[in-house]
């Protein structure tokens, strides 16, 4: 959040946050999972952290519009974003990971001031080391004098001799955590979770940020997942779908059988209810749907071909006799 996005960005940022703090809904979908949460609206995730109204109003009108200086709502620490791998199947259960990441914390050489120890600190010249400096700003509500961070110390009003050796200056060096975190069952690939605080560490004891942790879901050649339904395909022989036959289904709980009465047409689909994914923070789960493709031999031996040109010929109209139509199926499919 440090550096300045374009202004069209902010506003894009604005509106959205206030969309969210307009349903209480969504606003609880943001603070669980972050933009992420609130892709089904049509969102696209991007970091900006809400924070708090405050911060909503400052992300407009910049930060020292009500009262100047007092605010500490800037120093902050930045936010972290992990990534955790997790299969489909787990999306159907949740799961529990420890996810890694570095955070900043205070450097124990220098006690977090950034000099290597016995070195002089010296007050910065061009803030007279207040750390802020006073400039003009312009908006569409006209022109106003806008307090910011002095540029040349960047806001610590000091500036260092010789920097602290540990950390080159910065005065926080990188630690390596992990923290468990809960996978709630249903969640979407690319979707977030916020760890309140556990992110770098504030200047001057200011509040944490947050770490992000974006769940990437490993796709499963087996389903294809549709909002919480899951779809899989079962190859029958057109022996097998003419005759009848019980094979086995792969469904995220492990295989099931699943019998086909004699005459099972390609492109029919059965609904496994409830062996699709639980929905997410709320009740219940999808459906499985299962499509059966029928295969056509590609290759016959002379024996083979003479008892299908048999077959054809003791075949008539009413050895097909239809039913519903291929395509009434497939649509039924996607009901
Ligand atoms: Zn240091
Ligand atoms: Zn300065």
């Amino acid at each position: 959040m440090s550096e300045a996005p374009d202004a069209e960005q902010r506003f894009r940022e604005v509106v959205e946050a206030y969309e969210v703090l307009s349903s209480s809904e969504r606003r609880e979908l943001y603070d669980r999972f972050g933009h992420a949460g609130l892709r089904g609206g049509g969102f696209q995730p991007s970091a900006f952290d809400l924070g708090s109204l405050s911060d909503l109003f400052s992300a407009f009108f910049g930060d020292d519009l009500f009262g100047g200086g007092g605010r500490m709502g800037r120093a902050r620490g930045a936010d972290i974003a992990a990534r955790v791998d997790i299969d489909l199947a787990e999306v159907a259960t949740g799961t529990k990971r420890e996810v890694p990441f570095g955070v900043a914390v205070p450097c124990g050489h220098c006690g977090g001031n950034g000099a290597e120890p016995d070195t002089p600190i010296r007050s910065c010249p061009s803030c007279g080391g207040s750390g802020r400096l006073q400039q003009v700003s312009r908006s569409v509500f006209g022109e106003f004098v806008r307090t910011g961070a002095c540029p040349t110390c960047s806001g610590s009003g000091k500036l260092i001799e010789q920097p602290c050796e540990e950390c080159s200056g910065a005065g926080r060096v990188i630690e390596e955590r992990a923290l468990d975190v809960e996978i709630p069952a249903g969640i979407h690939d690319g979707q977030r979770i916020r760890l309140s605080g556990e992110g770098h560490a504030g200047a001057a004891g200011a509040r944490a940020g947050d770490v992000y942790v974006e769940v990437h879901v490993r796709p499963d050649e087996r389903f294809v997942r549709e909002g919480n339904d899951v779809y899989t395909t079962v190859d029958l022989t057109i022996t097998q779908a003419a005759l009848g036959t019980t094979v086995n289904v792969p469904t995220l709980e492990g295989d099931a059988e699943l019998t086909f009465e004699p005459g099972t047409q390609p492109g029919e689909v059965v609904v496994l209810r409830g062996r699709g994914l639980p929905v997410l923070q709320g009740f219940g789960r999808g459906n499985q749907r299962v499509l059966v493709n029928v295969t056509v031999p590609r290759r016959l031996t002379e024996e083979q071909r003479r008892l299908l040109d048999e077959f054809e010929r003791m075949s008539g109209a009413e050895t097909y006799e239809a039913g519903e139509g291929f395509f009434d199926k497939l649509k039924s499919a996607f009901r």
